[in-house]
């Protein structure tokens, strides 16, 4: 079973995705983590990830994305995929080389929230650079200091969530990523869950999607 977690910068993917992971044993790949791994050694994702705030051109990574991936379906995992396909063009390389492996994308969950709460929520975000634990200083539970950690590490922003950074990421997002929608639609695997909800709401709507995915 594979799933594809999409849903506006903000929407909670990342939080939806490890409760899920724990839950079923997923295999959870998070694009912008593994492409931030990959700025640190390539300076062209890196100026599109915290320049440009456009999606870093396809050839430049697509290779060891499907290295990886390739070897957990091959080790039969359960995929949950977080943030690719983010375009229409991804999403087809995406379909022939699963229909190639035997595989294929069962679900689509895309958890919407209004643009308001994307920027109040990414430009609350800090992450500590001890722990790697994440935070917002605009929702509970807040940091003991917008500052520091509860582990006393420093928590930093991510050059991305700064302000004209979101601005950037949401054009790309509607520019991009929203088209996919339609074409989920017609094929019949999009689910779409309220992102504007107690987090353990959203996990029980999430958890029953799994579920049936997993039993049809
Ligand atoms: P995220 O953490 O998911 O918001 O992604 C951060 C940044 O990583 C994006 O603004 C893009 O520059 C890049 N990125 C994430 N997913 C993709 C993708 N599927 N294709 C190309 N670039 C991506």
């Amino acid at each position: 079973m594979n799933i594809v977690l999409l849903g506006p910068q903000g929407s909670g993917k990342g939080t939806q995705a490890k409760l899920l992971v724990d839950k079923f044993s997923l295999y959870y790949f998070e694009m912008g983590k593994f492409l931030r791994e990959l700025a640190k050694t390539n300076p062209l994702v890196y100026e599109y990830q915290n320049k440009k705030g456009q999606l870093v051109p396809d050839d430049v990574f697509f290779f060891a994305m499907k290295k990886l991936l390739e070897g957990k379906v091959k080790e039969n995992n359960d995929l949950l995929l977080d943030g690719f396909p983010r375009n229409i063009r991804q999403y087809e390389t995406l379909k022939n080389w699963f229909e190639q492996l035997g595989t294929k994308i069962n679900k689509v969950i895309f958890i919407n929230i209004p643009e308001e709460i994307t920027i109040e929520r990414l430009s609350g975000r800090r992450t500590c650079v001890k722990c790697g634990k994440i935070w917002n200083l605009n929702t509970t539970p807040t940091p003991p200091t917008p500052e520091k950690c509860e582990c006393g590490g420093e928590l930093v922003q991510r050059d991305d969530d700064k302000p004209e950074q979101i601005k950037l990421r949401l054009n790309e997002y509607h520019k991009n990523t929203e088209p996919l929608l339609d074409l989920f639609k017609k094929e019949n695997i999009l689910v779409e869950v309220d992102g504007n909800r107690p987090i353990n709401t959203i996990a029980k709507d999430l958890q029953e999607v799994v579920e049936k995915t997993r039993n049809d």
